[in-house]
């Protein structure tokens, strides 16, 4: 499955350039043509905004977001504030 990400896309057309069997640039959004185009993976590996999504990279986007380590935790509910 091959998806563009259309709020990502600045159509900067290095897609097409990589693959012009699988993608085109239309009203300045990157359009999926033949998303079984043997240069797609190329292409998804070079959208300089990860704007394309497809099952070969699907992994790291589903992965949980983990909290930095050795940051300072956010107080939870009041306190920390000047009390009167
Ligand atoms: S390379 Fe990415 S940002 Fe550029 S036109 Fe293609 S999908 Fe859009």
């Amino acid at each position: 499955m091959v998806q563009i990400d259309t709020n990502k896309c600045t159509g900067c057309g290095v897609c097409v350039r990589i693959c012009p069997d699988g993608f085109e640039v239309k009203e300045k959004k990157a359009v999926l043509k033949n998303s079984g185009a043997e240069c797609i993976d190329k292409a998804v590996a070079s959208c300089p905004v990860g704007a394309i999504i497809s099952d070969s990279n699907l992994w790291w986007q589903s992965k949980p977001v983990m909290p930095a380590r050795g940051g300072r935790r956010k107080r939870q509910g009041r306190g920390g504030g000047r009390r009167r």
